[in-house]
């Protein structure tokens, strides 16, 4: 498998691989880009259809649902619709095989995803997510949560109505959102503690798939750079990230596997 890749990139791959074996404490941070290979737009592809006129602040901002609390609605049940059906790709998998590894060894493999898909659960992850659930709702008012939201978010996605019509809250009438973190708003507390502290601990940080330009979550690999870890990132193309110590230029769902075999194989 090695092999398709071009020699300059194996290096570094076994560069890599070589790293994370001889080190303890691993910390990642995934992006869209970890689900693009099971079909699920990033924010940076360009919407299609229905959707290709409107921007990321007419529909997933606070402003947005109190402008027009339909409209932003009516998104989130398409992209309900459209990830659905969506299942983990080699990339999700090798980073469950490598923490399900991890629990023989000494390693300690902390993921945290700014994801709100719930594919590192379905292929056997534990994740911390910094931008909520995507299958979860939430009073948009008291804060409350929805109802008939069951225990897990993989266990909703066969239940869950993709109706458009707007639900309003049994304890205030204020109106049912998803329980997702919006651009402007705060990320949940105990989920920044537990990346912080992962971050600001880890030797060496991998940061896959992500643009490196939403924040907070982009200064968690300036933290970890700053305590001492040494810096990966998995990308397919060039991002403002300035202190990355190795780049894995490919998709991650063709360089993980590959790394993941290096690793456990050491
Ligand atoms: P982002 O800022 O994390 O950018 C996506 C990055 O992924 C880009 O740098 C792109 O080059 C890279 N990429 C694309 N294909 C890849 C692949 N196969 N392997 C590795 N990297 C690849 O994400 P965004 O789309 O700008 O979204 C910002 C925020 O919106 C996210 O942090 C998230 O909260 C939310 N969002 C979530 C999902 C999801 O849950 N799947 C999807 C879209 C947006
Ligand atoms: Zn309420």
């Amino acid at each position: 498998m090695l092999a398709e890749l071009s020699p300059a990139l194996i290096a570094e791959v076994k560069l890599a691989a070589k790293l994370l074996a001889a080190k303890q404490h691993i910390c990642i941070l995934t992006g869209a880009g970890i689900s693009a290979e099971s079909g699920i737009p990033t924010f940076r592809d360009k919407q299609t259809g229905l959707w290709e006129n409107y921007g990321v602040e007419d529909l997933a901002t606070p402003e947005a649902f109190t402008r027009d609390p339909k409209l932003v609605w009516s998104w989130y049940q398409w992209r309900r619709q459209l990830v659905a059906d969506k299942a983990p790709n080699p990339a999700h998998h090798a980073l469950a095989q490598w923490q399900y590894h991890a629990q023989t060894s000494d390693q300690q493999v902390t993921l945290i995803t700014q994801n709100v898909d719930d594919l590192h659960e379905q292929a056997g992850s534990s994740v911390t997510h910094l931008h909520g659930h995507l299958w979860r709702n939430r009073c948009g008012q008291c804060q409350t949560p929805s109802q008939d939201q069951p225990r897990t978010s993989y266990d909703n996605r066969n239940t869950m109505s993709f109706d458009e019509a707007l639900l309003t809250c049994p304890h205030c009438g204020g109106y049912i959102r998803p329980d997702i973190v919006w651009f402007g708003e705060a990320l949940p507390i105990q989920a920044w503690q537990i990346a912080e502290e992962a971050a600001a601990n880890c030797e060496v940080f991998i940061s896959i798939g992500t643009s490196s330009l939403v924040y907070p979550a982009a200064g968690l690999a300036q933290l970890a750079k700053q305590n001492g870890a040494k810096i990966i990132e998995i990308n397919p193309d060039p991002t403002p990230n300035t202190i990355v110590d190795i780049t894995l230029a490919e998709k991650a769902g063709v360089i993980l596997p590959l790394l993941i075999e290096e690793i456990t194989a050491l």
